[in-house]
């Protein structure tokens, strides 16, 4: 499959890993938006936050259970914000569901 994220969870492509094990895979974002910017993504091919069903979900439940360590190992003791962006309207650009872990300087309350 042609996506740049399988082929990241993979390791087709390299990435700056800083958390792995079976199912999922957190590594820093080539573009960062923020001192800290970490991408969290399933390794299996899930499209968008809009594709999680029942069947999916366990993934999604690792994943948050994943984010607080990875933000731990961060130094992002004093918060954090979490975004997935979601097709077209969300400004979604890499069709492979991910959470943005953003932090390390005190964020906006904007949203959009
Ligand atoms: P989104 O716009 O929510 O789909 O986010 C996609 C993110 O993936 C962007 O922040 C990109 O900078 C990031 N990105 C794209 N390609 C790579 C890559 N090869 N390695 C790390 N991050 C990437
Ligand atoms: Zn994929």
């Amino acid at each position: 499959m042609d996506c740049i994220f399988c082929m990241i969870a993979e390791g087709k492509i390299p990435s700056t890993k800083v958390y792995e094990d079976e199912t999922i895979l957190a590594f820093r974002d080539i573009n960062p938006q923020t001192p800290v910017h970490v991408l969290v993504i399933p390794k299996e091919h899930i499209a968008s936050v809009d594709e999680i069903t029942e069947e999916n979900s366990d993934v999604v439940k690792h994943i948050f259970e994943a984010i607080p360590k990875i933000a731990a190992a961060e130094g992002l003791s004093n918060g954090y914000r979490v975004i997935s962006n979601v097709g077209e309207d969300g400004a979604q650009s890499v069709k492979h569901m991910h959470f943005h872990i953003l932090g390390g300087v005190k964020l906006s309350e904007r949203m959009n």
